[in-house]
């Protein structure tokens, strides 16, 4: 037997050679080293990455890579995964709800950066939690929310005290000797950099209202991948309007800046490579993987529109495109994408729809549900 081949041109390449019956869920590490790259170039400040949007090895070995040095870890299990990954990497453990368990699990991997949202929880840190590890201070940020803008998903439901209530937090931070700092999340896909605009302003009130400066500030996650045909997301300017904002609200005395982005850096990275079931009675396409599978995140956060349709050979299908309804292969009728997505009139079945920009919260939240969803995984030079 020859040597199986193991980095692919393209999903084309993939389509042509394999005919794969299952989701392939295709990774250029190329284009994420790029995206890091440009994140931490423009980014002005330390930029992590959130582990839970993509965990998988390969992301985030190829971070480590292209220079990312910290991580948002939001459990043990995410900890130990960057720990083993990234020995040197900071991790910052902000998932303001923990068990007394996680919380020892934390102290024992060597964790000193924790976010907060309320009095319970950081009673519980001031319990368990030393004011120094290793002779470095150990950070406490109050994690505040505001009424959601310009992202499509609301965090504030679940996280978040209110500026006042972090003001309280944040001056006890001090006061027990922690090193005091803030953040917050805006929400997520926010292409406006209004979301974090106001944010920050409200940065300087709380730290007004506590008499504390804050040593970092944590911006979120919540940058943007491109999930619209022909726009590009515009990362520069919400890296410009961050920056500029943080100057005039605080001039030279600013707090130094980190940021968390998940979909922003691994999204765009990947895409998914699914086929098509049917198209039933010449009208709904019946794809192999849906919302139970690679595709879970559409019915929240809207379709992806980037996608392409391949026939088995490989080859685009150029037609004129309309609206069709997309199922996916389980028998709920929950089962179904949003709206309708606009695909070649010609598609036809045993073709290959390709989702470009897949790679957030899917191989992640991927499940088994009527025996579907085993998505395969394979690695390309490039995506089209
Ligand atoms: C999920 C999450 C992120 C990453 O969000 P993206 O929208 O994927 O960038 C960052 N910070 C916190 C606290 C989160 O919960």
């Amino acid at each position: 037997m020859g040597q199986q081949k193991t980095v692919w041109d393209n999903p084309a390449e993939i389509i042509r050679h394999t005919q794969p019956e299952n989701p392939v869920m295709v990774f250029a590490p190329t284009v994420l080293q790029d995206r890091a790259r440009t994140f931490i170039k423009g980014f002005p400040g330390l930029v992590t990455y959130a582990v839970k949007s993509n965990p998988g090895d390969a992301v985030i070995q190829n971070l480590v890579t292209a220079g990312i040095g910290g991580f948002d870890v939001a459990s043990p299990s995410e900890i130990d995964l960057v720990g083993r990954l990234a020995p040197r990497a900071a991790r910052h453990y902000h998932n303001p709800v923990r068990s007394d368990a996680e919380i020892a699990h934390a102290l024992a991997a060597g964790i000193r950066a924790w976010s907060v949202d309320s009095r319970s929880e950081l009673d519980k840190l001031f319990a368990q939690v030393p004011t120094s590890v290793d002779g470095e201070g150990v950070e406490i940020s109050p994690r505040f929310k505001l009424p959601v803008m310009g992202a499509v998903y609301d965090f504030g439901s679940k996280f978040g005290a209110s500026p006042e209530y972090a003001a309280d937090m944040l001056k006890e931070v001090a006061a027990r000797g922690y090193v005091p700092s803030l953040t917050f999340h805006p929400g997520t896909q926010c292409t406006d950099p209004i979301a974090w605009e106001s944010y920050i302003r409200e940065v300087r009130n709380i730290c007004d209202m506590a008499g504390v400066r804050a040593h970092r500030l944590n911006v979120g996650g919540g940058f943007p991948s491109h999930r619209v045909t022909g726009v590009e997301p515009d990362l520069e300017s919400i890296f410009t309007e961050i920056g500029d904002t943080v100057v005039e609200c605080f001039g030279d005395d600013a707090p130094a800046l980190v940021c968390e982005p998940g979909r922003g850096l691994c999204a765009d990275a990947f895409s998914l490579i699914t086929r098509v079931k049917a198209v039933r009675d010449g009208a709904n396409v019946f794809l192999n993987d849906g919302v139970y599978g690679g595709l879970s995140e559409l019915p929240i956060i809207g379709n992806i529109d980037r996608v392409q349709v391949l026939s088995p050979e490989g080859k685009p299908r150029e037609a004129e495109r309309s609206g069709r309804v997309i199922f996916g292969p389980t028998c709920d009728s929950v089962d179904r994408l949003p709206g309708e997505l606009s695909l070649p009139e010609d598609i036809t079945d045993g073709d290959f729809v390709v989702f470009h920009g897949a790679g957030a919260y899917s191989t992640v939240t991927s499940t088994r549900f009527n025996g579907f969803g085993q998505m395969t995984h394979a690695t390309v030079m490039a995506l089209e």
